[in-house]
């Protein structure tokens, strides 16, 4: 990467900082521009979305309404159609290629090329900016398996990479050798440690942690914000995405909106209500090589309005959790995992948990819990999660110190071992 990728990633850097004070109808102006270009791209050189343009007779596109006209792309079209959605004339050989972590049984895989990760470099490097990324920085990065390289990057901060291993003991002390300034962690990981940093002889501060990947629960916050001294921001990415939202100083989840496009839809496809929740669709405004036009993201979440910030850029009210996470029911139907999340952010005193499910009429729950929480937790968790489920079912929970991760150390909060219907 030479001076001209240095250039490219700093201006869009500084147009992304500019863009996210200018009003929300400016913004909306921007995104119908940004989408005219986009569907003009695809309808002319992307074989797939030629296809879906001429099938939906659709002759080009300059708001949302007119992007609501075309089929959803869902993740299964780009395990089966990858090649038709890369732009002719490119080889998938000269494209730098992506894949989804999978951890719903599927990984997908994604193609750009260097322009595109470029613009998505600088998106990203932005929305890192907004979580507290500062010139000098030493960060800590105990999420990706390896921290992608910008341009500016070797300018702004440093990076120490700590695989988050089963033995977070060993994580922990790696962490405290690094003597970070900031921290980016799956919040499950950080909150173990925050409780190992209070026990300790000598204990780490730092000033910022970036929450990845998984939900923040108030109770993971609450104790790495005590035990590290540290603010604490939510970010929000995917492979397809690289940063879609981030948490600003008031606690609202602001979208990139300048560079993206979320939609909120219901079973059928259509609009659901501000405040509604919804399955989340993104169009990617800044991506060429493989274009995204109203992608299933896999995740589900409620828009809000405009934060008193003064940002222009949208909110995301709350994310909700995979799509395909379902509790089975005794009598075979299917409940929503994300319908019983509301009991875990009531109760105090919860760091993490993690549910299985390995049989119709039962759970399994596995807790930590902060030093300090109520007698009878147990108790007072499984009455709550029980009260949600629309029949009655059997729960286990158990106490623990640490829960079962995926190979990158990303933990995931239900499991089931119930194969779907077809
Ligand atoms: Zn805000």
């Amino acid at each position: 990467m030479g001076f001209p990728d240095f250039l490219a990633e700093g201006l869009a850097l500084a147009s992304h900082r500019r863009n996210q004070w200018k009003s929300p109808g400016s913004i909306e102006e921007m995104q119908g521009e940004k989408l005219q270009t986009l569907a003009a791209h695809a309808f002319t050189r992307v074989p797939f979305y030629k296809n879906r343009f001429q099938g939906s007779g659709i002759s080009g596109m300059r708001s949302l309404e007119d992007l609501r006209s075309l089929p959803i792309t869902a993740k299964d079209d780009v395990r089966r159609h990858a090649d038709a959605m890369i732009c002719s004339g490119l080889s998938k050989d000269s494209l730098y290629r992506f894949s989804t972590t999978g951890t719903t049984g599927s990984p997908t895989v994604h193609y750009m090329d260097h322009s595109d990760a470029i613009r998505g470099a600088a998106l990203r490097q932005f929305t890192f900016m907004e979580c507290g990324f500062a010139p000098g920085d030493i960060l800590a990065n105990l999420a990706f398996s390896r921290m992608p390289r910008f341009p500016m990057q070797p300018l702004l901060y440093r990076v120490k990479s700590i695989h988050p291993a089963e033995d977070l003991e060993k994580s922990y002390r790696a962490l405290k050798a690094a003597a970070p300034s900031i921290v980016f962690a799956y919040p499950s990981v950080l909150a173990i440690m925050a409780d190992m940093n209070l026990r300790s002889t000598f204990p780490l501060h730092f000033s910022k942690a970036v929450s990845v990947s998984e939900m923040l629960q108030p109770g993971a916050r609450k104790i790495i914000q005590e035990s590290f001294g540290c603010s604490i921001r939510n970010y929000y990415g995917s492979s397809e995405c690289w940063a879609m939202a981030w948490e600003c100083e008031n606690g609202s989840l602001h979208i990139n909106s300048d560079s993206v496009i979320l939609e909120a839809v219901d079973s059928a496809g259509l609009p659901v209500k501000d405040g509604e929740v919804g399955d989340l669709l993104i169009t990617l405004l800044w991506k060429y090589s493989m274009p995204f036009l109203r992608y299933q993201i896999g995740d589900r979440g409620r828009l809000g309005s405009h934060c008193p910030c003064g940002r222009g850029l949208q909110v995301l009210k709350s994310l909700e959790g995979r799509t395909t996470d379902y509790i089975t029911l005794p009598s075979g139907k299917r409940f929503p995992w994300m319908f019983t999340e509301t009991p875990f952010g009531q109760t105090d005193g919860i760091i993490s948990y993690q549910v299985v499910q390995e049989t119709r009429g039962s759970l399994n729950m596995k807790l930590i819990v902060a030093p300090g929480a109520p007698p009878g937790i147990r108790g007072v968790v499984k009455s709550r999660l029980l009260s949600y489920l629309p029949e009655k079912m059997d729960m286990q929970v158990e106490i623990v110190d640490s829960i079962q991760r995926s190979g990158r150390g990303k933990a995931r909060d239900f499991i089931s071992k119930i194969k779907p219907p077809n």
